[in-house]
């Protein structure tokens, strides 16, 4: 089973062109400078089945005109890597979708740890308090994620890596993974990418920053993991996109928005053994 995986975002929190900026790749006129904030899209088709599934990971700020800009018509889950706001601030925009999907069976389930359960109770608790009394609210339920989520025949593995001092989550799914606001890998989760055609992980930018790699250490762990192609996202607007990709290795890229790469769904994901 193939699926398809589309960057709906690769900019970093503030997006690109960066507010009140005029700086070179600011002002570029290559639509492959312009980043939203970052956020993927995993549509497929069960073997027999009519409908398409699609799944995102995280909802930013954007994701309003991401799904407009993408033709998306339905959710049928949301995983959450973590709870910052260029992560989580589109989840109200899930509302109109969510009332097609109530009607076909229920709320659309929203996986996320339980720290992030936590700040998206307080930032939507008009969505979530038990005594909302808000007519229009997103018809979603949040569920605690756990190491493996399937979902219509897809396997979903959380990849435990570090943004900072946070511990947050990234995915794997078929012969694919996305792994964004990464400042450190944890040994174990190395097991976790093997065998991957693509992988996706964050480069912010070459300097330093302290919850964000950079293009350095996240080309250094590309070559560790050594999938067959490395996508680079949650990027700033320090990196251009020709000029970064000329000094990039060998299958390492930047990701652009509206990137759309066939992913292999088929890889038995439930065998690599669980740390
Ligand atoms: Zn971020
Ligand atoms: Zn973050």
């Amino acid at each position: 089973m193939d699926g398809l995986l589309t960057f709906l975002g690769t900019g970093t929190s503030m997006g690109v062109p960066t507010l009140g900026c005029e700086c070179a790749v600011c002002s570029s006129d290559d639509p492959r400078d312009r980043r939203l904030r970052p956020s993927v899209l995993l549509r497929w088709r069960e073997p027999g089945q009519v409908q398409e599934r699609v799944v995102v990971i995280d909802t930013g700020p954007d994701f309003r005109e991401q799904a407009l800009r993408n033709g998306l018509t339905r959710v049928d889950a949301v995983f959450y890597t973590h709870s910052h706001a260029d992560h989580i601030l589109g989840l109200d925009d899930l509302r109109p979708l969510s009332f097609t999907v109530f009607r076909e069976g229920g709320p659309i389930p929203l996986y996320a740890s339980a720290e992030t359960i936590e700040v998206l109770e307080r930032v939507y608790d008009y969505t979530f308090s038990p005594n909302s009394t808000y007519p229009t609210r997103a018809r979603v339920q949040l569920h605690p994620l756990a190491e493996r989520t399937a979902l219509y025949g897809v396997y979903f593995l959380r990849v435990p890596v570090l943004h900072g001092e946070m511990a947050i989550a990234g995915f794997r799914f078929g012969r694919a993974a996305y792994l964004t606001d990464v400042s450190a890998i944890p040994e174990s989760s190395f097991a976790l990418l093997e065998g991957l055609d693509h992988l996706v992980i964050s480069a912010l930018r070459h300097q330093p920053h302290p919850s964000h790699a950079t293009v350095k250490q996240a080309t250094g762990w590309a070559e560790r993991i050594g999938a067959r192609h490395t996508w680079l996202t949650h990027i700033a607007h320090e990196l251009g996109h020709e000029e970064t990709n000329r000094t990039l290795p060998d299958g390492i890229r930047l990701a652009y928005d509206g990137l759309s790469l066939p992913v292999n769904l088929r890889e038995p994901t439930q065998q690599i053994e669980l740390m």
